[in-house]
């Protein structure tokens, strides 16, 4: 009983407050301030929105980057691979030194700090697109595109790479 005594006058101090401000005078000014609030809050949830939408394609991107042989790729050892922090006419410094590995299905290249196949660790690395088969030492410029020491076995990204003995 007592507790429903406390509820009751709490929403009795409730209903005097809004009984207070909603006289004739502030009316004009709350809907103002309402409609001010609506031109601020909807397009930061349309934002917010779009801004979720465009995580969620690069989280999905992420999650089912499949090889176009279908499945996962599979990466094969290519040697050795160099990647230059600037361009082929100026290369400037050395980011990487490491390993190279070739998806054999669709030609995707790995140049990694770790060996994949044996550490299951990445490291620092860079991941790009290439025409061809590549041969035993491969050149990169531009940089690097990111790090991973995590247990790629365990990284729902990596997961879909193989790597063969
Ligand atoms: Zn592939």
């Amino acid at each position: 009983m007592q507790y429903l005594d406390l509820t009751h006058q709490g929403s009795m101090k409730i209903i005097i407050c809004f009984g207070g401000v909603f006289n004739e005078k502030n009316k004009a000014l709350i809907c103002g301030f309402l409609a001010l609030l609506l031109v601020v809050i909807v397009p930061f949830s349309v934002f917010a929105a779009e801004l979720d939408k465009k995580e969620d394609s690069i989280d999905s991107l992420d999650y089912q980057i499949t090889c176009d042989g279908g499945g996962k790729h599979r990466m094969e050892a290519r040697g050795i691979g160099r990647v230059f922090s600037g361009s082929y006419s100026n290369p400037g410094s050395e980011v990487l030194y490491g390993y190279t590995k070739q998806c054999a299905y669709c030609n995707r290249v790995l140049i990694s700090e770790y060996n994949p196949t044996y550490d299951n660790m990445i490291g620092k690395y860079r991941l790009d697109y290439v025409t061809d088969t590549i041969g035993y030492s491969t050149y990169f410029y531009g940089g690097l595109h990111g790090s991973f020491y995590g247990n790629i076995s365990q990284d729902s990204y990596w997961a879909g790479f193989t790597f063969p003995r």
